[in-house]
């Protein structure tokens, strides 16, 4: 099989793109299509597959970091209980896996922090936490929050370094490139510093099972990782990964019942009145890698 092009791949760097499947992005692109709450499943740019790595990968959405910058979502805001349910059990999974001297002051930095809903759950368990976030308007709400965010993205001069702690949650999809954004985290973590890198698993079962019709591919996800090629991706940063799980999700019954309903008929589920107006239910699909990695020098 011959490459297509000359992109290079976003993981390895390799030249050896070979196109899967052609844009389903009809008409402009807007920053709508690119909120977190978005649900136009199965709607991508083009695809490209690295023959080396096997990373997929959409390297003809270039310009996207405008798109983030005006981001406006209101539903991502209203589901801030739920998410931060989340964003405390990430916190708690970072704090298992770093070293840390009795009273010493932990300093960590949430890339992509949206409007803060992790550095909330962090500055909560008593860590000194700041985002970066390029979203001018959920810096803004952030701030509402008294939460430290910066606007911007990484690399980035403003956020300082020798963090403990960088999360990187729900981001590296995201990126033109993922690796510069990796080089920096290590750039601003300390020597033995942790890393927490989410991101959708495209080699999970569920993924599998759906082809492209998977919740994860959508306009915003231009990079589909597999544990492999994001290992890969880490160790060329300079950075060691030290382990994996399946992180969990919590949503409220409205927001999944609407998704659900992407794939299934509305009439199998109850609409969202009475007590499932508040219910929130967790959720492990098992298509999420949660990889942590060291910077070791
Ligand atoms: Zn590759």
């Amino acid at each position: 099989m011959k490459p297509d092009n000359l992109f290079s791949c976003r993981a390895c760097s390799a030249q050896l793109l070979k196109k899967l499947r052609e844009s389903k992005i009809f008409g402009h692109l807007s920053s709508e299509r690119f909120a977190i709450t978005d649900s136009d499943y199965g709607v991508t740019g083009s695809i490209y597959k690295c023959l080396q790595c096997g990373l997929l990968q959409c390297p003809e959405t270039e310009e996207v970091l405008g798109f983030y910058k005006t981001l406006q979502d209101d539903d991502y805001e209203a589901s801030r209980a739920e998410r931060y349910i989340q964003a405390v059990a990430l916190v708690k999974v970072a704090m298992h896996s770093i070293n840390i001297i009795e009273d010493q002051e932990i300093k960590l930095l949430d890339v992509g922090a949206g409007s803060g809903i992790l550095v909330e759950a962090a500055t909560h368990a008593g860590l000194t936490a700041v985002g970066i976030e390029p979203s001018t308007w959920l810096v803004e709400v952030g701030k509402l929050h008294n939460l430290n965010i910066l606007e911007g993205v990484l690399p980035n001069s403003s956020v300082g370094i020798n963090y403990d702690i960088v999360t990187v949650v729900d981001v590296i999809e995201h990126v033109v490139d993922p690796y510069e954004l990796l080089v920096a985290v290590r750039t601003v973590l300390r020597p033995g510093g942790i890393c927490l890198i989410v991101t959708p698993d495209v080699g999970s079962l569920a993924a599998k099972i759906l082809g492209f019709k998977w919740w994860h591919f959508r306009v915003a996800h231009i990079s589909y990782f597999n544990r492999r090629n994001l290992t890969l991706l880490a160790k060329r940063a300079g950075l060691k990964p030290c382990s994996f799980t399946r992180p969990s999700w919590y949503f409220s019954y409205k927001y999944l019942r609407e998704r659900i309903c992407c794939y299934l008929p509305s009439w199998m589920f109850p609409p969202p009145i009475g007590p499932l107006r508040k219910l929130i239910i967790p959720l492990n699909l098992g298509d999420s890698i949660l990889m942590v990695c060291e910077r070791k020098e």
